[in-house]
């Protein structure tokens, strides 16, 4: 019988599903770092707070990265028109369809700390995790991560 494998502390990256944004790539990690990468549209963390706490409950987590990129579809689509389609499909729901959160971004590096307050104003999120939290902005052209001061 061995000894279990000693629990490493984890980086969780809540970044965009966007296939030019690879976290293994512009982090160059390695197969066997310890990295959970959380996507979603944009890379918000309000659609991924769940997964965030489930990682939260069975991992130690040391780094939180939220990472937004450069020219993300995010930034190409308008959350009104989005609305408008759906209270066409499903009239009776408006009030539902306008508190939906579609992840619309205008500035880049102000959705980067909005996210970050989101993460710091939840009452679910242990402080440490908080403190350990830090946004970028990935630049697809550049490669290059830049960080943003929440
Ligand atoms: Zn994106």
């Amino acid at each position: 019988m061995s000894l279990p494998a000693p629990r490493k502390d984890r980086t969780v990256i809540i970044t965009c599903s966007d296939h030019r944004t690879v976290p293994e790539k512009f982090l160059k990690l390695e197969q066997d770092d310890a990295v959970l990468i959380s996507r979603n549209p944009g890379g918000h963390v309000a659609p991924n707070i769940t997964g965030l706490l489930a990682f939260d409950s069975f991992v130690t987590i040391a780094n939180l990265l939220i990472v937004h990129h450069t020219d993300c579809g995010t930034t190409h689509f308008s959350e009104d028109v989005i609305r408008a389609e759906l209270k066409k499909r499903v009239p009776d729901r408006a009030a539902e369809i306008d508190a939906m959160y579609l992840g619309q971004i205008r500035d880049m590096e102000q959705s980067v700390r909005d996210d970050l307050a989101y993460l710091h104003a939840s009452p679910f999120v242990r402080q440490e995790l908080k403190d350990c939290a830090r946004g970028f902005v990935y630049d697809l052209k550049t490669g290059l991560l830049t960080a943003v001061e929440g």
